[in-house]
């Protein structure tokens, strides 16, 4: 322990945090920068994990009345398929603009 430096010894995680972990606390890195980063080889090559400072850490924005108004909206439309009307379980791919069923069959 003594050779341990106290700024990185962080054995609980209650001073960094990976984005993931901060988002389970409700809270989001803010404008922070990346604080310490981990690489390690695994799948598919070098990976990486980033750290963020808990004590800079900002509480997640909170989706107000108006933004999920917004995204109610937004949502059965990006669904709905503009050529055959149906509203799909998916977004409809913006590169066809199409559902799935109208790309599948052509003819129709
Ligand atoms: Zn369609």
């Amino acid at each position: 322990m003594s050779r341990v430096r106290a700024v990185f010894f962080d054995p609980d995680g209650t001073r960094y945090a990976t984005r993931r972990q901060l988002r389970a606390q409700g809270l989001c890195p803010g404008r922070q920068p990346i604080a310490a980063q981990i690489l390690w080889r695994g799948v598919g090559g070098t990976r990486a994990a980033y750290l963020y400072r808990l004590d800079r850490a900002r509480p997640k924005r909170a989706a107000t009345p108006a933004v999920l108004a917004a995204l109610d909206k937004a949502m059965p439309a990006r669904r709905t398929c503009p050529t055959c009307r149906q509203m799909r379980l998916y977004y409809i791919p913006r590169s066809t603009g199409e559902c799935l069923i109208c790309q599948g069959e052509p003819t129709r």
